[in-house]
């Protein structure tokens, strides 16, 4: 066992599995800059209070967060999510509004180490500050659910609630508090720590011991006021317009504090039923506010990066691909000649990879195979002499061709076309 090896819920990603990463990341942001969303990069680090505002009555920020007071006595946290900092970086630099940002990045929460559960992990996510409008609630689970379908992933299940206006989410809350300490003693005892700390986070339990308690609770529905109402509807609507496929589960009220209205969850098909959130988000009216800049309506999702590549892993698509260069050059003549050809190669846009240590042929050869190169560029003795080269493709069984060297680029791109 070496000495050094990765903390606890923190994994190395490795090649061909990184380039996977970077794709799933192009193919979000194609997703959400086709929608006109631009990328805001926050920094990894914050001041504590910009998470503070976000929940203090989450596990997220009392329990989970990595903090520490820095060299300059400023107590800060490596982010636990992003849309904080994205409201943050808002307040700071007060863009334009409707402002339409995504992200992607890593997040860090001191949780218990699982699969599809780390400490440090990937989100990719969107937010939209400015419109008050159900459409644009639409827009964002749209976008969500389109990108799950430019992966390939068939088993995604939309889950939609709203958790209307605050004054409705208060007047819920206290009915909640009131059913479950009339019924304190029927709860888990992780539950009643809950319960005194937030009532709403109760109905996120899946523990059975729980589950009448729950059953029973009173319903969002019955606390929604008629704007409310008509703001949920519009989202059903909108969504049904889109054929996008959902079911409103009640008791989905997400972790974080700050939701308002619609809140919704992609559900992954085939992991556990602990980790099987894909992503999530919702409205969060409100937020801004909290971090000191103007009354600003929000919306968006984070998707998790770790755990929707194990969702395609389990449905068998978005596969890790063995990443091949085009050429593979082979020189026997000591090597100048492969550092010249791939560097001329190379600025001409064509990928090329070549041997080191001076190897024979054979093995210069396998190493051509394992590239997973199109073609070989071969130089001996004789072609280094001629001021030419071999072009032998390896995959399809073409014929090879010597080529004078002033040729060799064109040769290969009609080779490879
Ligand atoms: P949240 O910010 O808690 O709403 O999480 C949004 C998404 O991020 C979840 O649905 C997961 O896919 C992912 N996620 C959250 N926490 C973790 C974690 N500790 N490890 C891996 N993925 C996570």
């Amino acid at each position: 066992m070496p000495e050094f090896q990765t903390s606890p819920g923190m994994r190395d990603v490795l090649p061909p599995e990184s380039a996977r990463w970077r794709r799933f990341v192009r193919t979000f942001d194609e997703t959400v800059s086709a929608a006109g969303y631009g990328q805001v990069v926050p920094p990894l680090l914050e001041d504590i209070g910009v998470f503070h505002r976000v929940g203090e009555a989450t596990d997220v920020v009392t329990k989970e967060m990595y903090d520490f007071v820095d060299k300059g006595e400023r107590h800060v946290a490596l982010r636990p999510e992003q849309t904080a900092s994205v409201c943050r970086a808002f307040v700071q630099h007060r863009p334009a509004t409707p402002w339409k940002v995504w992200y992607a990045g890593p997040n860090f929460r001191y949780e218990k180490p699982q699969r599809g559960r780390y400490r440090q992990f990937d989100q990719v996510g969107i937010e939209v500050l400015g419109p008050d409008d159900p459409f644009l609630d639409v827009e964002v689970i749209a976008l969500g659910w389109r990108f799950f379908q430019m992966l390939g992933l068939r088993q995604v299940t939309l889950t939609v609630n709203s958790l209307g206006e605050p004054a409705d989410r208060t007047a819920f809350v206290a009915a909640l508090r009131d059913h479950f300490e009339t019924n304190i003693e029927r709860l888990s005892p992780e539950s009643r720590v809950t319960l005194a700390k937030n009532p709403l986070r109760v109905l996120d339990s899946k523990r059975p011991a729980d589950s009448d308690v729950i059953a029973s609770a009173p319903r969002i529905a019955d606390f929604h006021s008629e704007t409310a109402r008509s703001s949920f509807a519009t989202v059903l609507d909108g969504l049904r317009a889109l054929d996008i496929p959902f079911v409103v589960n009640e008791r989905l009220v997400r972790g974080l504090d700050y939701y308002r209205f619609t809140t919704f969850e992609y559900v992954g098909g085939t992991l556990d039923s602990a980790q099987n959130a894909l992503g999530g988000g919702g409205r969060y009216d409100g937020l801004v506010e909290d971090l000191g800049g103007p009354a600003t309506p929000g919306v968006g999702f984070a998707i998790g990066l770790d755990r929707t590549l194990l969702a395609c892993d389990d449905e068998g698509v978005f596969a890790a691909r063995e990443q091949g260069v085009d050429v593979f050059v082979v020189d026997t003549t000591g090597g100048l000649h492969a550092l010249t050809i791939t560097d001329q190669l190379r600025a001409a846009g064509i990928s090329a990879d070549r041997a080191f240590e001076n190897r024979s042929m054979k093995s210069q050869m396998k190493a051509a195979d394992r590239s997973g190169a199109t073609v070989a560029v071969i130089i001996g003795s004789d072609e280094a002499a001629a001021g030419t080269a071999v072009v032998r493709p390896l995959r399809d069984g073409g014929e090879q061709t010597s080529v004078p060297r002033s040729e060799l680029t064109t040769t290969l791109r009609k080779v490879l076309s």
